[in-house]
């Protein structure tokens, strides 16, 4: 599904066009902090978000953007007040993040967090652009129809995510029969070596202090409980075309060692990089060229050991529910992505335990809901919201209409 190296009539010429979708988050401001390094190369068609509309404004006119867009009808007074006098156009709701995916810039960064980054994902896939994909739920989700849309638009898909970017990388161009398999690190997050009993009175807190990185919240909780390496199971899957058996996890605390490739002949190539986004979203930006960053080099002496263990299936039922609903296939998958992403809310509202996350997810696994088969998009789209009502009622939380964005 990822392009093959070489990429011939991808290369990019200077300076390319951009549009951010979640410019206000944590991929999204490392994205505008790299173009920042390096700004004639880059000309910002649009950037969205979903309700900061003062902070969006300001990196809008920061970054001379053409359009800025709130995804929140609610925050559009203040985002038009914040861009007065700028030029730079002001729209609002979920239609107009739609539209501004399909502005025509060459690249657009993919970095919505959840399934509310499908639509506009796919958009820019339909115009056959070039999507750097940060938001691994659209893959996770939608994953069949997904892929199937970037082939019929000759879109080009490149992996922000670190692991597989690494991947990406590390395949460097050897033709997919020499492949064997492929191995995602996972630092193991806050409770790498915290007993189920710690694990059950974890405290929102506690669940979000990452050791090795600084991420949104949800993708924060996500690697705590290791749901985060069972959305990327399924994402590795759909971009390298793996079967669910091929895909490896294994722990590895220091984050340094980001994904590796297992070939044929036994050869296993790696890529390493200090735990920053700037160095994938880099690639990314620049692919198939490099762009030069001031992300602090890697100083292997200084590190002295990288250590590696296998993460433990007892503690970490995450991974097991993902390999499961990856196996399974259809919309199980869709599920397990939208009863995750309302109990993380839950749980980061305080309305949950730690342990339910998982536990409220393997459960929705065990409805009739898991064996539905969406083919459509409004089928997906369907599925994700009834699993999203079953999840409130399950948890008690009728009526909460929450959202984990907190950019
Ligand atoms: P974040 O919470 O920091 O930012 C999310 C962005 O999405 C914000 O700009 C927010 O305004 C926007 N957003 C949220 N809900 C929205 C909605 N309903 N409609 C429109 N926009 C909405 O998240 P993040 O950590 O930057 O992660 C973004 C994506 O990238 C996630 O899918 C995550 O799994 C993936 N990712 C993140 C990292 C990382 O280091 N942060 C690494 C790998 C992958
Ligand atoms: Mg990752």
């Amino acid at each position: 599904m990822i392009p093959a190296a070489g990429a011939g009539d991808c290369a990019p010429h200077w300076p390319r066009r951009l549009t951010v979708l979640g410019a206000t988050g944590s991929v999204g401001r490392a994205t505008l902090e790299v173009v920042a390094e390096d700004p004639g190369r880059f000309e910002i068609e649009a950037l969205t978000a979903h309700r900061r509309a003062g902070e969006l404004a300001r990196l809008a006119r920061r970054h001379r953007a053409r359009l800025a867009v709130v995804a929140d009808p609610a925050a559009y007074g203040e985002l038009r007040e914040a861009l007065a006098g700028s030029g730079i156009e002001a729209a609002a709701g979920p239609r107009a993040v739609v539209e501004a995916a399909m502005r025509p810039s060459e690249l657009v960064m993919a970095a919505i967090v959840g399934a509310a980054g499908l639509e506009p994902t796919l958009a820019a896939v339909r115009r056959g652009a070039v999507v750097g994909l940060a938001n691994k739920e659209c893959l996770v989700s939608a994953g069949e129809l997904f892929v199937r849309e970037v082939a019929t638009h000759d879109a080009v898909l490149l992996p922000v995510d670190s692991e597989h970017n690494a991947v990406f990388q590390a395949l460097a161009g050897n033709p997919r029969r020499h492949l064997e398999r492929i191995v995602l690190t996972a630092s193991g997050g806050p409770f790498r070596t915290a007993s189920r009993e710690e694990m059950a009175r974890a405290t929102p807190d506690r669940a979000l202090a990452h050791p090795n990185w600084r991420m949104g919240a949800k993708i924060t909780v996500d690697s705590a409980t290791m749901m985060n390496k069972g959305l990327e199971i399924i994402e590795a899957h759909h971009l390298f075309g793996l079967d669910e058996r091929a895909i490896e996890v294994v722990v590895h605390p220091q984050s340094v060692v980001h994904g590796l490739v297992v070939f044929t002949d036994g050869s296993v190539l790696a890529q390493l990089g200090p735990p920053d986004m700037r160095v994938p979203i880099a690639h990314v930006l620049a692919w198939p060229s490099r762009l030069a960053t001031g992300v602090a080099r890697l100083d292997l002496v200084a590190l002295g050991r990288l250590d590696f263990e296998a993460p433990d299936p007892a503690r970490f039922p995450a991974l097991t529910l993902a390999r499961e609903a990856l196996r399974r296939g259809g919309g199980a998958p869709t599920v397990l992505n939208a009863v995750n992403e309302i109990a993380v809310e839950a749980f980061l509202a305080g309305r949950i335990g730690f342990l339910d996350i998982a536990r409220t997810v393997e459960e929705a696994l065990a409805t009739p809901l898991a064996a539905v088969r969406p083919g459509t998009l409004e089928e997906v789209l369907r599925l994700d919201a009834e699993a999203r009502t079953w999840t409130r009622r399950r948890l008690r939380l009728a009526g909460q209409h929450g959202s984990a964005d907190r950019a």
